[in-house]
């Protein structure tokens, strides 16, 4: 087995896709010593209008932090963050909207966070290593892994030694890996898609709605959500049935779907039908892939080794904590990466497992959960429980966005707490304080997971 910098296979270190994933490894492998070139089909974001339409911004929690912090970008990331307290919840039948606070702790925050300008930022820093070229307008079209050459569009062709797949969940290395017989996956898709639309700033420039919150309209079948933007707008995203996209095919249609469902929030949008119309609508899916490697010559990262549906706002979190972990084991092994690789799976695919299962559930909180009275009543107990024990307990939600514990530890601790959770509230009697004591401690987090690392006010 060879390692990264020597060996007889050893040629140019390629990653592909230059999105948060590739971005932050090409980081990585830089401070590593070695040379990367990072191709990207896409024009370069940060001196081209990327266009509306495409998740403009992005929920940042604490496993995202970290690799931020890791590679020294944080600072620039805290310039362009927006925290959000809880979840702003928009009843029906209710013109005052109510804050369900995400934790009991100052620090249990989220951060609205602009895909471009994180792209952006991820970008400069990797460029400032001095050690990473980005091409972009280069779109990877196979891996000719016989002749060690990458095909691009355009006849093109480049020779590689290790190909980083970075190229989200259409990922075409992880197409030419299942090729060579090294990987299998299946896509799951919704029968649910959504749409991103603006909700503009008010006449002065101030956001229309509470920036420091993300806003949440849930409707039992689908729900709208709304993320605030230095900019003073919010992207507003619609999950919905197909069926219920398939039925909103006229102006009319629109109009009233929004002004019966989402009243508070359709007289704040002037030309919300228009942009309705012209916006594209987005399929929703898990792809999960078994074989994240091919040899020591290939290895997927971020979407392209595992997507998830986005209810948790956790697929760019997962992404770069992946990154992370691969960095870690190529460094522990530099002179087997073969062995690197497939060590990396088996740490992080049980994980990427929990979070995609727990996305999928998480849809169900946010667009049912949250105007059913028990689930809410739930959630403020298990708050409670977390004040009173902050070592023994902590809500599934928490453990996902402001912990660095294992996702699959924090499904399987999520479980156990299920139950002690449904024991107390079907007997008040029952001794809950003891039965929380009981619990196994809360692993201690990350150490570069500082809570004041972005701004929360
Ligand atoms: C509606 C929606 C909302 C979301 N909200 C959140 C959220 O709040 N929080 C969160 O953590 N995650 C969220 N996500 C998930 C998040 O966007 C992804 O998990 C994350 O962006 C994955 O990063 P990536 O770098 O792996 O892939 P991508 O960001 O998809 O980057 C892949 C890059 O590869 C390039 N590329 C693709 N094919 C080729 C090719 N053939 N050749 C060269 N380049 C190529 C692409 O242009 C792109 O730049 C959301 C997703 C959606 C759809």
């Amino acid at each position: 087995m060879t390692g990264l910098g020597a060996g007889p296979k050893t040629g140019p270190l390629a990653v592909v896709g230059a999105g948060q994933a590739g971005a932050l490894l090409s980081i990585y492998l830089a401070r590593q010593g070695h040379d990367v070139t990072l191709y990207e089909s896409r024009p370069d974001l940060r001196r081209t209008d990327i266009g509306a339409g495409r998740s403009i911004n992005l929920a940042l929690a604490t496993r995202g932090i970290v690799p931020l912090v890791d590679v020294g970008v944080i600072e620039r990331v805290d310039e362009i963050t927006i925290p959000m307290r809880g979840r702003m919840v928009h009843a029906v039948d209710d013109p005052t909207p109510a804050l369900h606070p995400y934790g009991s702790r100052d620090h249990e925050v989220i951060h609205s966070i602009s895909r471009t300008d994180l792209n952006a930022i991820l970008l400069d820093a990797a460029e400032a290593t001095g050690q990473v070229r980005i091409e972009f307008g280069a779109e990877l079209e196979s891996v000719d892994f016989d002749q060690s050459v990458l095909r691009f569009t355009g006849g093109r062709t480049e020779p590689f030694g290790v190909v980083f797949g970075a190229d989200g969940a259409g990922s075409r290395v992880r197409a030419a890996m299942a090729g060579q017989g090294s990987c299998r996956f299946e896509t799951q898709w919704l029968d649910h898609c959504y749409k991103e639309l603006t909700l503009p700033p008010a006449a002065n420039g101030s956001h229309q709605l509470d920036p420091n919150a993300l806003h949440l309209w849930p409707r039992d079948e689908f729900m709208l959500i709304a993320l605030a933007n230095p900019t003073g707008d919010f992207t507003v995203t619609l999950f919905a049935p197909t069926a219920t996209f398939g039925a909103l095919t006229s102006t009319d249609a629109v109009r009233e779907f929004f002004l019966s469902e989402f009243g508070d929030f359709a007289v704040l949008v002037p030309d919300l039908v228009e942009q309705f119309q012209a916006n594209p609508t987005g399929r929703l899916g898990t792809m999960r892939a078994t074989g994240w490697s091919h040899e020591d010559r290939a290895v997927l990262v971020g979407d392209a080794a595992h997507a998830i549906v986005p209810f948790h706002g956790q697929g760019m979190n997962l992404a770069m904590e992946s990154v992370r972990a691969l960095d870690r084991h190529l460094r522990e092994s530099p002179d087997d990466l073969g062995g690197a690789f497939r060590r990396y799976e088996c740490e992080r695919k049980p994980d990427a497992e929990a979070i995609a299962d727990m996305a999928l559930d998480n849809y169900l909180e946010m667009r049912a959960g949250m105007i059913d009275p028990a689930h809410v009543a739930r959630r403020s107990l298990a708050l409670e429980l977390e004040r009173r024990h902050p070592d023994h307990l902590s809500p599934r939600y928490n453990m996902v966005m402001f912990s660095t514990m294992p996702y699959a530890e924090a499904r399987d601790r999520a479980a156990r707490q299920a139950e002690l959770l449904t024991a107390a509230m079907a007997d008040p009697a029952v001794d809950v304080d003891g039965l929380v004591v009981a619990l196994p401690e809360l692993p201690a987090l990350d150490p570069l997971a500082d809570p004041e690392a972005l701004s929360i006010t």
